[in-house]
């Protein structure tokens, strides 16, 4: 049997960082300045602490300026918003994304509405929901953004396919199921309330998982020929001892089914950065230098 072919992530997330460099080169030969990321990581969270060194790594690799503004987990929420209206008007910062989870005493959603919608280059200000919700442009959220580029690097159009969102996260099922949308497809969404979800994955031409559950849609639930891409990353006991990443989908067996399928780790993952050093230079086109 023939196997699917692997949608390989960090090569197009490597071609994405390529365009956006080019993009910023020729902002400066405009505008004199460069755009500006602005990162704010509140705490000592291991995995958040890795996210923010990778994004100011790879921001300052396409040659734009990074600020990074590391606050102590007791911060006061009036103490973090007064930074948001800082850097929400200067003119050196062209996004501003702040790292979640948040502390439990912050508002997560009153920190995430303080962001000019202009800067908001995680795409998760309501503003920017709505205006992708509604097709009329906007910041998409990155993870979903990558995920549509992995699929249209196999099928450039997308319109017509049936796509199943697994999942309905503001951050990526719900984004997701919008930006499908608007490539024409027809959209399911489902969720933990789905009654007989491998029925459901079975109708998929195009199928997104995005759950949180280790190996949880089976290649017998695929449709022969689907393209599969898979948003979760868990850690589960592997041999000798030795952690292993999975994502939602069992690999070996979607590979005998699918036609095309994004490995974990490798696929979704490395799209997520590139995609926001790419909302970052659109921001700051946006915004005129
Ligand atoms: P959430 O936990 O916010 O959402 C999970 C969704 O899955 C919910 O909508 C939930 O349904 C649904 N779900 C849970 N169990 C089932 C089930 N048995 N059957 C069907 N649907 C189910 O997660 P996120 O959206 O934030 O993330 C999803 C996964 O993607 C995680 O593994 C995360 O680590 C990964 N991720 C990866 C990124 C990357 O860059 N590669 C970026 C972001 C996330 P309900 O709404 O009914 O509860």
């Amino acid at each position: 049997m023939t196997q699917a072919k692997i949608i390989d992530g960090k090569a197009i997330a490597d071609s994405v960082r390529r365009e956006v460099a080019e993009g910023v080169a020729a902002f400066k030969r405009q505008q004199g300045g460069v755009p500006g990321l602005a990162v704010v990581l509140v705490g000592e969270d291991p995995a958040s602490k890795v996210y923010v060194g990778t994004k100011a790594k790879q921001t300052i690799e396409v040659g734009m300026a990074s600020f990074e503004h590391k606050l102590e987990a007791t911060v006061g929420e009036a103490e973090l918003l007064k930074l948001i209206g800082e850097l929400n008007r200067r003119r050196d910062v062209s996004g501003i994304l702040v790292q979640l989870p948040l502390p439990k005493h912050i508002d997560a959603a009153k920190v995430i509405e303080a962001i000019d919608p202009a800067k908001d280059v995680d795409g998760f200000h309501p503003i920017n929901a709505g205006r992708i919700a509604t097709g009329s442009g906007g910041l998409a959220p990155c993870t979903p953004t990558g995920c549509l580029i992995l699929a249209k690097s196999v099928q450039p159009k997308l319109e017509g396919l049936d796509a199943v969102v697994i999942g309905r996260s503001n951050i990526v099922g719900k984004p997701m199921a919008q930006l499908l949308l608007n490539e024409n497809c027809t959209v399911t969404v489902a969720h933990s309330r789905t009654r007989d979800l491998p029925a459901v994955v079975k109708r998929a031409d195009l199928v997104i998982a995005a759950v949180g559950r280790a190996e949880m849609v089976r290649g017998s639930w695929l449709k022969p020929g689907a393209i599969v891409i898979d948003v979760g990353i868990q850690r589960v006991p592997g041999a000798a001892g030795k952690a292993r990443l999975v994502g939602d989908v069992a690999y070996q067996e979607a590979m005998e089914v699918a036609s095309a399928v994004t490995p974990v780790p490798g696929g979704v993952g490395p799209m997520t950065v590139a995609c926001l050093l790419q909302n970052t230079l659109k921001a700051a086109q946006a915004q005129g230098g």
